[in-house]
């Protein structure tokens, strides 16, 4: 069956960095891949033009017509309290039930990693973040001097989340971390813990323990080498994956999938960096495309597709290697040059 992809470029710098990895699905289907891809248009241009977010008819396509969601970024000045990025890609997070986001950080060149005596190679983390809810549900409730946010956790999605966490450690042979603060947050991240325990005699093999997330900020920038797999909520794991994606180059390098591992509709993925849109940089050919390649990278692997992966993260690698690099790595390459650079690298 043709496996089908739905591209959501997005608002701000989104549009620019997708652009870049378009042709990138060519080469794929080039290479025999029985893939089809198209566009969507859902952003701020076309809520501002036509007041729709995500209208259902366009979300029943994509969870039932598309294997894969790629996509930019939402978010944009003149839609000031956020609504149609809630109602798109938290929507599209919440509702294809995308419960594990992993945020994989391996730095690709010894100068992006800011650290003393540690060495690119020796760093290999990733995050796995709960994407569904936590302090990130955007339940609460505002009124003159007085506003609270609501953290609701499940046991359904943190077992999601933490089974995952477990099974990849063990997959990779390496330490699993949960970050939590149920010191103070002690219902909901006690639920954290408690599930935590519980899989923790199910897999007796994976060295896992438990660490306050603000310990592990410290200790992270103090020595990452011992650290593999770190499982958090949407909150903590937004915070924690921000500092690793420091570690590797910044904003414009780190790459990002969603999945629902449980496979509950057509449509199980979602790739973005874990940059946002950056209105700052929008139009002006200087955002980072790396992370959208990236991201593009992890797609392609949870299609089953690992030599075009591979070939993809070796084209990054070997573009950076090179010296290619924009303005946020210390380079004078604009948004397309660096497209082109990696693509240059891809074999044909
Ligand atoms: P969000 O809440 O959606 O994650 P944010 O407010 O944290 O968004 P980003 O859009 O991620 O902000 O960007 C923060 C800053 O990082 C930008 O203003 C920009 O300077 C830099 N940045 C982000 N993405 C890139 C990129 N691809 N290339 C270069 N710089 C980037």
């Amino acid at each position: 069956m043709t496996t089908r992809l739905a591209v959501i470029p997005g608002d701000g710098i989104g549009p620019e960095v997708v652009a870049e990895v378009l042709p990138v699905l060519d080469w794929v289907r080039a290479r025999g891949r029985d893939l089809a891809w198209g566009l969507h248009p859902w952003g701020a241009e076309r809520f501002l033009a036509t007041g729709e977010i995500l209208p259902e008819a366009a979300f029943g396509a994509l969870r039932d017509g598309a294997d894969g969601i790629l996509f930019g970024a939402v978010g944009d000045p003149r839609v000031p309290d956020g609504r149609h990025a809630e109602g798109i890609l938290l929507r599209l997070r919440r509702d294809l039930e995308l419960a594990v986001n992993c945020r994989p950080c391996r730095p690709l060149q010894e100068a992006h990693l800011p650290l003393k005596g540690v060495a690119a190679g020796q760093v290999w983390i990733e995050v796995f973040r709960e994407n569904t809810e936590g302090p990130y549900c955007l339940k609460g409730t505002s009124e003159p001097g007085r506003a609270t946010d609501f953290a609701e956790h499940t046991e359904a999605a943190v077992r999601r989340l933490l089974e995952a966490a477990f099974a990849r450690a063990a997959a990779r042979g390496c330490a699993l971390t949960v970050a939590h603060k149920a010191n103070v947050l002690k219902h909901g991240h006690g639920l954290w813990m408690r599930v935590f325990e519980d899989l923790r005699t199910l897999h007796p093999a994976v060295p896992a323990r438990g660490m306050h997330a603000d310990a592990l900020l410290c200790a992270l920038v103090q020595d990452p080498r011992p650290f593999g797999v770190i499982a958090a909520d949407n909150y903590l794991g937004d915070l924690i994956s921000d500092l690793l994606a420091a570690f590797q180059g910044g904003m414009g390098v780190a790459p990002s999938l969603s999945w629902a591992p449980h496979r509950p509709f057509r449509c199980t993925a979602l790739a973005e960096p874990v940059h946002g849109s950056a209105p700052d940089l929008a139009g002006r050919d200087l955002a980072n495309p790396t992370g959208m390649f990236l991201s593009t990278a992890l797609l392609l692997r949870h299609l089953g597709w690992e030599p075009e992966a591979m070939a993809l993260e070796a084209a990054v690698a070997a573009a950076l290697r090179e010296g290619a690099a924009t303005p946020d790595l210390g380079g004078t390459l604009g948004t397309r040059a660096m497209g082109a650079a990696i693509r240059s690298r891809l074999e044909t």
